[in-house]
């Protein structure tokens, strides 16, 4: 139990239509009580989010983008600029995500330069670190997520931190099936708010962490639980309206 507000953000990723998001956003509309002690974020595929918003207004559901471009205009072919995103109703953009660093070559420098660019827009960056599992094999998962965490420290301050989350997402867990056990994400979630700490002890204990990986509502609780964790970075499971309000309500309760 903390006195930080816990948050819950969906991860599409590249998933969904018109007529499938228009059902999930019914359902989660009717299912989130206005009163809900949580943030909940949709994060939908870019050519969705226009549409979305429209369809979350004056519901407490806020928007998310799962990526930006680092720059802010020009000859970026494919890209889609923070600017943009403001532009049709996001108030989140996740940055870092392993998928984007494993498939798409995004590096730490790269992550450290989007999420300066999310701020300096006006977006609030969720900055996805975690280790793989050979890093973890190796017993490297602290020095990994420091190192992440540090480049973006680097380029951003502390003071950035104020207004941006940071997810802890082993990509050994991601849509895998395999959860860390609420031990080994605390381990990790104490260790984080322990780096930011090193800079300044104030914004470190404020800032939200949220735990991803093969989170489901059976297991949200027992999670959400931990002194570090606050709230989930969602993918699977934010796809299905049943279980993403099960998320939602396990983390509500553990305010
Ligand atoms: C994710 O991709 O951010 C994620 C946590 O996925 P999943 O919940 O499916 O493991």
């Amino acid at each position: 139990m903390s006195n930080r507000r816990p948050l819950v953000a969906g991860n599409w990723k590249l998933n969904g239509s018109r007529a499938e998001n228009s059902t999930l956003i019914s359902a989660l509309r009717t299912g989130l009580p206005t009163q809900l002690r949580a943030d909940v974020v949709v994060c939908p595929p870019y050519v969705y989010l226009a549409e979305i918003s429209a369809a979350i207004h004056d519901s407490v559901i806020q928007l998310g983008a799962q990526n930006i471009a680092a720059e802010d205009a020009g000859a970026f072919t494919g890209e889609v600029a923070a600017s943009m995103l403001r532009d049709v109703g996001c108030e989140y953009v996740i940055v870092g995500h392993s998928e984007r660093r494993a498939l798409y070559g995004e590096t730490d420098v790269l992550v450290a330069a989007k999420v300066a660019t999310a701020l300096r827009c006006g977006l609030t960056p969720i900055l996805c670190v975690g280790e793989t599992l050979a890093e973890r094999d190796a017993a490297t998962t602290l020095d990994v997520v420091r190192r992440q965490l540090g480049a973006v420290l680097d380029v951003v301050g502390i003071e950035a931190f104020a207004a941006g989350l940071v997810a802890y997402e082993p990509v050994w867990a991601i849509g895998t099936g395999r959860t860390a056990t609420p031990i080994q994400a605390q381990e990790v979630h104490a260790e984080i708010r322990a780096t930011l700490a090193r800079r300044n002890a104030t914004i470190a204990a404020a800032v939200r962490i949220l735990y991803g990986g093969s989170v489901k509502a059976s297991n949200a609780k027992d999670l959400f639980a931990m002194a570090d964790i606050d709230g989930g970075l969602i993918g699977g499971a934010s796809l299905e309206a049943a279980g993403f309000l099960g998320i939602c309500k396990a983390a509500a309760e553990s305010y």
